[in-house]
């Protein structure tokens, strides 16, 4: 094992993706929303703990059940249902602004014509709507049911990126989504980029911490230049 380990002379996100799933087990989620409702979630969640924007979605729908009815709600009354996430009145204003603007551009409330385009050019339309930057846009195309090949990096993979030297330190969601795309393995597809991101989520929801690493049991020590083991 140790031998192996020492001649892997692959790239690193292979590496890093083989010791995640040793350590922390496959992370394959079969349930897909479609992606307009992607979309509210990603906007919802965006710097927002995950069961707090997991329970405002689903008030949210609960409110709308047709998200044509949220397109054409106020942000008064939108803001009454999503207040416990962060940011909540950009979030109010802007969640009927993007859903209004599909429609204005499609003729309808779906982004089902993304399936058309390639992932760059998807990438960009998704990004002209407002309160969405290339997270939000990455999460539509790869979470939702287009299942595109977009990795979305977020807070976590940004972080975990700069200490294993696969990003610069100071990269902003933009920068890192364009240079982790570059390091992926070609063969790698939509099903495998949501599990990288899961996998290095976790780890940096529970080990490699914004504020206190524990470098003594993460499984990339060896390969981490922060910790230089
Ligand atoms: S070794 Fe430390 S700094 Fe490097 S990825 Fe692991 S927890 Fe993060």
């Amino acid at each position: 094992m140790q031998l192996s380990l020492a001649l892997d002379d692959r790239p690193l996100l292979p590496r890093i993706r083989d010791r995640l799933l040793a350590r922390l087990g496959p992370r394959r989620d079969g349930r897909r929303r479609d992606p307009v409702s992607q979309l509210v979630r990603s906007m919802l969640g965006s710097k927002t703990r995950d069961e707090v924007a997991r329970r405002i979605f689903r008030e949210l729908r609960r409110r709308y059940p047709s998200w044509d009815g949220l397109g054409e709600a106020s942000p008064r009354a939108i803001l009454r249902i999503i207040w416990p996430v962060n940011l909540a009145e950009p979030k109010a204003e802007q969640l009927p602004q993007a859903l209004r603007m599909i429609v204005a551009c499609t003729g309808r409330l779906g982004l089902d014509h993304l399936a058309d385009l390639d992932e760059e050019a998807a990438m960009q339309w998704l990004r002209r709507l407002p309160g969405v930057g290339s997270k939000i846009a990455a999460a539509v195309l790869n979470f939702s049911t287009l299942r595109r090949r977009a990795l979305v990096v977020d807070t976590h993979l940004l972080r975990l990126g700069g200490r294993l030297g696969l990003l610069p330190l100071d990269a902003d969601y933009d920068a890192g989504y364009e240079q982790l795309m570059r390091q992926l393995p070609d063969a790698w597809d939509a099903d495998d980029l949501a599990e990288l991101h899961r996998l290095m989520k976790l780890l940096g929801q529970t080990i490699c911490t914004a504020h206190a690493p524990a470098c003594g049991a993460c499984p990339l020590r060896d390969l981490c230049p922060r910790c230089g083991v």
